[in-house]
């Protein structure tokens, strides 16, 4: 879920600015070079290539089923990468930033990272893996990072460029305690971008697999000037990436974009870990939330609804299934899915499945439309502030006024013994009730893309006429009088059975329980 749940947050976004008629380049990819991915390969009897390429169909099938709409899927290991990669270093080598040089350190594999003494702790353990580093000497070629001291001080002191707020002070501290120049190559691996200037050596994993950002906009053949990249929407307006490789991203990214001339990303953006039952996931606790399960038991709308409401986007998050299911239960299925399918029913045994008038013929006033041409902007502002979870709240307090008018208004007495005043006043309320519903659909469809489709098809849309869709549809009024619908049925199954997910370890959630 380490990579799903990132990866489900820029879809949204990136599906939230195509509605708001910008131009999207939404990359995501696969870094595939380097000691650990070698490592990985031979545990494997693979040769490395073979087993990117088992990773990569598992990630794309995975994506695919999450129904993530990437542009772009870079593989550090395509020909249009491995060509960019070898330009950038050339101009960075070309402005004077590489010089050669010893290196002696202790070096975390895991992380691709040589560690300061000050981050191991007294057994030289990797803080993050919480494994021996290994100590290496050998010569190298430098990025002289600190020729960028300065321009990294002012870069970071800059609200937008990295958020949150806290992750924002964490980098600041880093670059304020002074940045050192480090290694871009390594003699010893094999698996790697060869040095144009010297293949003896590779290129450093990370020097690598950040240019992944440019190459990913690149069509084929496109070549990597700043013109073509510029061309094809460098610098991207957002980074989002994990926490713990803030410093790659907000650090050494930076001034090695500088370094080649090239302008640096708008924002970088951390988001927090994730936990489940309130513990830290591992192997060894056997607690590790398989993505492909999830989606495979639940559905995409489900598993993407769930963590991008029920976690404010940059803060830590937990999973636990039980909370998973109540949520996705009560907004999709209950107060969304079930409000829609009541209304058709009713709709379909009192008007004949017809709408009698126009939505927007229902009163500026009427509290329905109010609340949701109220809530419309309010969902856009909190899409723009990265805020899924108050984007969803937001769109959510329609259907909820949607479900009160209902029992307010109890359109099934009028219709059965009401005056014929009565019952007009009874439709309208149907279609007040269904125009607010699409209104949800729209505003959700960053999140739940194929429960958006579902109720639009509910509606008595086609798939073209719901892939059109703009922000601007989100507006009141689209429904019209003499519009039919098709016959009533769930756009949203209620998640029960069994779990699929592992519970929590027995006596590691007594521990939980007594903290
Ligand atoms: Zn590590």
């Amino acid at each position: 879920m380490g990579s799903a749940y990132p990866t489900i947050a820029a879809d949204a976004i990136a599906r939230f600015q195509r509605l708001r008629g910008r131009r999207v380049a939404f990359v995501t990819g696969t870094d595939e070079h380097g000691e650990k991915i070698a490592l990985a390969a031979a545990k494997r009897g693979m040769a490395p290539k073979e087993h990117c390429d088992d990773v990569v169909a598992s990630y794309k099938q995975l994506w695919k089923d999450l129904e993530i709409g990437y542009d772009s899927f870079i593989r550090t290991t395509d020909a249009k990468h491995e060509a960019l990669v070898c330009q950038v270093l050339e101009r960075v080598w070309e402005r004077g930033d590489i010089y050669k040089a010893n290196y002696e350190g202790y070096y975390c594999v895991d992380c691709e990272e040589y560690k300061d003494e000050g981050d191991m702790d007294a057994d030289k353990n990797c803080p993050v893996h919480r494994r021996p580093c290994v100590n290496r000497k050998e010569e190298n070629y430098f990025f002289a990072l600190s020729k960028y001291q300065a321009q990294l001080e002012e870069l970071c002191s800059n609200p937008d460029f990295v958020q949150p707020e806290s992750r924002r002070n964490e980098v600041l501290g880093w670059v304020k305690a002074g940045v050192r120049d480090f290694s871009i190559s390594r003699a010893a691996v094999e698996w790697g971008i060869p040095i144009p200037r010297d293949p003896k050596q590779t290129v450093y994993v990370w020097f690598d697999a950040l240019n992944g950002y440019l190459s990913g906009l690149l069509a084929e053949g496109a070549g990597g000037s700043p013109e073509a990249l510029a061309s094809a929407g460098w610098p991207a307006s957002l980074h989002i990436i994990g926490k713990d490789i803030l410093r790659f991203h907000a650090v050494y990214w930076p001034a090695m974009l500088m370094s080649a001339g090239l302008p640096v990303p708008r924002r970088v953006y951390g988001h927090g870990f994730l936990t489940k039952d309130g513990l830290k996931m591992g192997k060894s606790l056997g607690n590790v939330l398989e993505p492909t399960a999830l989606v495979g038991a639940y559905g995409p709308d489900a598993v993407r609804y769930y963590f991008l409401r029920e976690i404010v986007f940059g803060q830590d998050g937990d999973f636990s299934e039980e909370r998973f299911r109540n949520i996705v239960n009560a907004n999709l299925a209950n107060d969304v899915g079930n409000l829609l399918n009541r209304t058709l029913n009713l709709l379909k045994k009192n008007c004949g499945g017809a709408l009698p008038i126009d939505a927007a013929a229902v009163p500026a006033d009427h509290p329905l439309r109010a609340m949701a041409v109220e809530k419309a902007p309010a969902v856009a502002a909190a899409y723009e502030r990265l805020r899924f979870d108050q984007a969803c709240a937001e769109a959510l307090t329609i259907s909820g006024r949607g479900n009160q008018l209902l029992e307010e208004t109890a359109p099934w007495t009028a219709f059965k013994k009401g005056s014929e005043e009565d019952k007009a006043a009874a439709a309208a309320v149907l279609v007040a009730v269904l125009e607010a519903v699409r209104v949800v659909a729209v505003l959700l469809s960053p999140v739940t893309p194929g429960l958006s489709a579902r109720i639009y098809q509910q509606l008595g849309f086609t798939q073209q006429q719901f892939e059109a869709l703009t922000w601007a549809d989100g507006e009141w009024g689209a429904l019209q009088a003499g519009h039919a619908m098709p016959q009533p049925q769930p756009v949203m199954q209620r998640l029960e059975g069994d779990f699929v997910t592992e519970p929590a370890p027995a006596a590691a959630a007594a521990v939980g329980a007594k903290a």
